[in-house]
């Protein structure tokens, strides 16, 4: 059983009538097309109180986008203006940068429930460290996801391994030891990548190490499928 629970939208019919009545008066509601606030103001009851209770709650919310049957949660002016004195994210992601990602969107989720890092290939690098300790230890987020994607860009030109202009190549030093272990393959590398990220973290972070031994935070992987639309976990 779901150890979190969600408050009910307005029933259809109930929500219709304070739309027309609102579209009556001239009032945009929140939800109305056109609105600055849209999406239709739902709110948990309880937040999750586990990393367990955590992780079930980032997965529950990635099926319902993949299914199309989203809830928007937190997206109202109220949560808004909550968040801004103060954010208890219940889960922070390492994610790749790519437009094609959006992270709080895939996962169904909103204003204040994920602390999210982002990069080109999803790569730890001090940076990120620093980020996800604060992410994990300061602000209390209970799951730490390293999410990759399929066809991602950063892990082809990795794999590639070509002349590439500016900066970018720095890059690639931290996806080639997925590439020594998992290539040619884009999907394995990916799958690979993330492992490592994870693997990395942990290692490189004892903040991060203590949380996930006092069992405070759990580490997970996890593979967003552009066509499916879904987050496979990947065990580490
Ligand atoms: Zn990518």
């Amino acid at each position: 059983m779901s150890q979190y629970h969600q408050a009910p939208p307005l029933p259809a019919r109930r929500r219709f009538l304070a739309l027309a009545g609102l579209a009556a008066l001239g009032i945009a509601w929140p939800g109305a097309p056109g609105s600055a606030w849209a999406g239709p103001v739902t709110r948990r009851a309880i937040e999750p109180d586990t990393p367990e209770a955590a992780l079930q709650m980032l997965m529950e919310g990635n099926a319902r986008f993949a299914a199309g049957q989203l809830t928007t949660p937190h997206r109202s002016l109220d949560r808004l203006n909550e968040v801004a004195a103060a954010q208890h994210p219940f889960a922070a992601v390492l994610s790749c940068a790519d437009s094609r990602v959006p992270v709080e969107l895939l996962f169904d989720q909103g204003f204040g429930d994920l602390f999210v890092v982002r990069n080109a290939g999803n790569v730890v690098t001090p940076e990120e460290i620093a980020s996800l300790e604060f992410g994990a230890l300061v602000l209390g987020a209970k799951v730490l996801m390293v999410l990759g994607h399929s066809q991602c860009g950063a892990v082809k030109a990795a794999i590639a391994g070509d002349a590439v202009p500016g900066q970018i190549s720095t890059l690639f030093q931290h996806i080639q030891p997925a590439v020594d272990a998992a290539g040619p393959d884009i999907g394995a590398v990916v799958e690979a990548n993330v492992q490592h990220q994870a693997h990395l973290l942990e290692r490189a972070s004892p903040v991060l190490a203590t949380l996930v031994r006092e069992r405070r935070l759990l580490v997970v992987g996890g593979v967003y499928d552009l066509g499916s639309r879904r987050v496979k976990q990947v065990s580490s």
